[in-house]
């Protein structure tokens, strides 16, 4: 798991999930409104768990294209394996 992927599947989750819920709630299909807001929730939990910086493991907000942590201002390598740090 990179920061690049997570971002990927933060915004895939979002992307998917918002549309599917509109979908679901202008549309009335019970089935969409709930896919979307699990894809929702997923991409919520995902960024909150993993959405971190691989130097000293604190949140890193809201800005998806820092080139530095917030926290610790230590240079992002998005490509970075976070295994080691969770
Ligand atoms: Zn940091």
């Amino acid at each position: 798991m990179t920061l690049r992927l997570v971002r990927r599947l933060f915004f895939l989750g979002l992307g998917v999930g918002a549309p599917l819920f509109l979908y679901g709630t202008i549309g009335d299909a019970g089935w969409a409104l709930w896919l979307g807001l699990g894809l929702m929730a997923a991409a919520l939990i995902l960024d909150g768990i993993f959405w971190r910086c691989p130097c000293c493991g604190k949140y890193l907000d809201r800005n998806f294209f820092a080139s530095y942590c917030p926290r610790c201002g230590e240079e992002l390598d998005y490509d970075q394996d976070l295994r080691g740090f969770l």
